[in-house]
């Protein structure tokens, strides 16, 4: 079976333990912060639980078997951001960052970066492939962007920066693994906060690196190790778990938003939808191409903050909540942080699990001028 599984197959069994009489299907969580070792230090696989765990191990193999590279677990999206721009750079470098992408990679950037010497330059996700690389040595960006979902040819923009001789990361987190390879697609790294939807359940943050030369990885894993940025075999083991209904999810998820993206398009009281599974929207074409499915984001614009916000007070069965990719479907007015340049009317929703005719009535509800 294993050779001819689909992606779909592949993520329920990822990185389980060999079929073995009378062994566990799971291995649930190994609770140690040391492990026996005798002798040579390089004789035992485990030796202190800050440089490799047996949970960690299992669910870096089951990533790194579905992204196409070796992967490393972080206790955070944040930390796996942190990880590959603290291992790759260094003074005199420049790195580029979409000036539309989630705020706190641009926050570490400007704050622990930028005093040692690195040049940070935003660049808007539909400028990247026309930004100029010379001289860059690391572009780190969102395709998908969040929140305004901007989409970019992910092979192309490689091309491009490896033309230059710099390094390509892409943040994966809004499509998933199960949504797009940038390893396949010629990224050098592909990292995700798998706090959303890989997890799935919001009870977890985590997140993880993948990448395709082997040195650079060892770089991502000793800084782990170095700066004791480790996850918890707790969180571990929950985001295995996770992993392995995420492409179930994502099935009832994508079609949910799709049709939620329809029907806000239609609604009177919406300006404007952003959904790259709408055939008019600017990202479509170039989703379709390098996308499986057009994610579980839809963002759209009700004008003001007044009618944002009488939206989200009318909200029952959705979640006001910042994050997304969870099992339930929830909205924020992303303009409320002060950190994305967004209209102040501009909700994003991230479409969840339950019955979509249920979503649809809550929106109807939430939308109507009574
Ligand atoms: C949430 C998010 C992160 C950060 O993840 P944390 O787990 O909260 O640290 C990074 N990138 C994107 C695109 C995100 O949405």
């Amino acid at each position: 079976m294993k050779k001819k599984m689909q992606r779909g197959t592949q993520v329920v069994h990822a990185g389980l333990p060999k079929a073995s009489q009378g062994m566990p299907f799971n291995q649930g969580p190994v609770f140690a912060s040391t492990f026996h070792l005798s002798g040579d230090c390089d004789s035992a696989d485990y030796q202190y639980a800050r440089f490799n765990n047996p949970t960690w191990q299992a669910l870096e193999d089951g990533l790194a078997e579905l992204e196409g590279g070796e992967t490393v677990i972080f206790p955070s999206g944040m930390a796996a951001a942190a990880a590959i721009m603290t291992s790759v750079l260094t003074t005199g470098d420049k790195v580029v960052l979409p000036g539309d992408g989630y705020f706190a990679t641009r926050a570490y950037a400007h704050e622990f970066l930028e005093p040692n010497g690195i040049a940070i330059e935003l660049v808007a996700t539909c400028d990247l492939l026309e930004a100029d690389y010379s001289g860059v040595t690391l572009v780190l960006i969102e395709s998908p962007s969040n929140p305004m979902l901007d989409v970019v040819d992910i092979a192309q923009l490689a091309k491009r920066i490896h033309a230059a001789g710099g390094l390509l990361a892409i943040d994966n987190t809004t499509a998933t693994v199960l949504g797009q390879q940038p390893l396949a697609l010629g990224a050098d790294f592909s990292m995700s906060a798998d706090t959303k939807a890989v997890n799935g359940h919001s009870d977890v943050v985590f997140g993880h690196v993948s990448g395709v030369d082997p040195q650079r990885i060892e770089r991502v894993r000793l800084w782990r190790k170095l700066a004791g940025n480790i996850p918890g075999p707790m969180e571990t083991w929950l985001v295995h778990r996770g992993l392995a209904t995420l492409d179930m999810r994502l099935e009832r998820m994508t079609q949910n938003a799709q049709r939620v993206a329809e029907f806000l398009s239609a609604n009177k009281n919406v300006a404007s939808v952003r959904y790259p599974g709408l055939s008019s929207d600017p990202s479509h074409e170039v989703a379709q191409q390098q996308m499986s499915h057009m994610g579980f984001i839809v963002s759209f614009d009700l004008g003001t903050q007044k009618a944002a916000d009488m939206f989200l007070h009318k909200a029952t069965a959705i979640f006001e909540a910042t994050s997304f990719g969870g099992v339930h479907t929830m909205a924020e007015r992303r303009a409320r942080w002060g950190t994305d340049n967004v209209s102040p009317g501009l909700i994003r929703l991230s479409v969840g699990c339950e019955k979509c005719d249920d979503i649809i009535a809550e929106l109807t509800a939430c939308l109507s001028g009574e």
